[in-house]
């Protein structure tokens, strides 16, 4: 790998805040992360223009302290075209259609490097992180949301639409709960953090834990809420962590008996609130596996950064614009 020194800024845009960072080409932050609110029009539609007026100031201080700075990279929890920076489908953010990587480029006169959250986090595991050695991964996060990035023999899997990844998508009851897909009983509706959520308020409200009842403030159950509860060892908490373990398991089996993967990486806010969740897996998963080689071989690894898609929005502009040397197929 050939490494030109250089600088870019990286912006990862959730579904209610930024984070903005300068990043070396040797991928290390320089100085701290900024986090910016987002801010939402009377629609809950985010406000583009909004967004890019509160990071202009980081823009301007970035442009005159580091050179050469070479780019913007834009991670983004949704859908985007990563040739055109254009946000074709972000529900968190009410996007549909909205070119912003050409609004960014527009307004600071920098090259835009866009892609989504997942993607990126793969990235940059791969680049700088735990999956450094590896040719078969999947980054798994677990949070708002559960899904991830697949990267096969040697390359991001991007799929023949560009929509491969989307694992939290597979169904696993077709009777159960809406999902923000627009379907039914996907894995995500039973493991993400508002399942977690769910599953606690039902276990307040039929008395089955004083605990979390107590915990949750004004009556309304967090993940946060019952996470705090399982690491009291609340047993009403610790078969919901258990039972959300064993179904993340069983989706995640699904993909190495079909994948062959080396490495799942797994990072997301449950995964940083609740790391215990990972040993819980590994416990659940062998018995779900298909070969004694993967049995023996697997490892489950957690993120290296605490924003494994922070860190990805730059090895994203360093790969893609040449600065970087490595055909990892960003
Ligand atoms: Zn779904």
């Amino acid at each position: 790998m050939t490494v030109r020194p250089a600088y870019c800024i990286a912006i990862d845009i959730g579904g209610t805040k930024m984070a903005l960072g300068v990043f070396n080409s040797e991928g290390q932050l320089q100085g701290d992360t900024q986090i910016i609110p987002v801010s939402f029009d009377e629609h809950k539609v985010a406000d583009a223009h909004q967004m890019i007026f509160a990071i202009a100031p980081y823009v301007e201080e970035a442009r005159q302290r580091y050179s050469p700075l070479i780019g913007i990279g834009l991670s983004i929890c949704g859908n985007i075209n990563k040739e055109t920076g254009e946000a074709v489908l972000i529900p968190n953010l009410h996007w549909r259609h909205l070119p912003f990587g050409s609004m960014v480029r527009n307004a600071f006169q920098l090259p835009v490097f866009a892609g989504t959250d997942v993607r990126a986090a793969a990235l940059a595991e791969r680049l700088w992180g735990v999956a450094r050695e590896s040719q078969f991964f999947a980054w798994c996060t677990v949070g708002t949301g559960y899904g991830g990035y697949l990267f096969l023999n040697g390359k991001l899997y991007d799929g023949y639409h560009g929509f491969a990844g989307p694992f939290g998508h597979i169904t696993w009851d077709e009777e159960g709960y809406p999902c923000g897909c627009g379907r039914r009983g996907c894995f995500e509706t039973f493991v993400a953090g508002p399942a977690i959520a769910r599953a606690g308020q039902a276990a307040v409200d039929a008395g089955h834990s004083p605990l979390m009842a107590e915990l949750s403030q004004s009556g309304r159950v967090t993940t946060q809420t019952v996470i705090q509860a399982y690491q009291q060892n609340d047993p009403a908490a610790v078969s919901i962590i258990e039972q959300v373990a064993r179904l993340i398991a069983i989706n995640l089996s699904g993909l190495i008996n079909t994948l062959d993967l080396e490495m799942i990486v797994m990072g997301g806010g449950v995964i940083q609130a609740c790391p215990q969740l990972i040993e819980r897996i590994k416990h659940h998963i062998s018995r779900y596996l298909m070969s004694d080689e993967a049995r023996r071989d697997l490892r489950l690894e957690r993120e290296t950064f605490t924003n494994s898609a922070l860190y990805g929005a730059a090895a994203d502009v360093f790969l893609r614009s040449g600065v970087i040397k490595e055909a990892l197929g960003a």
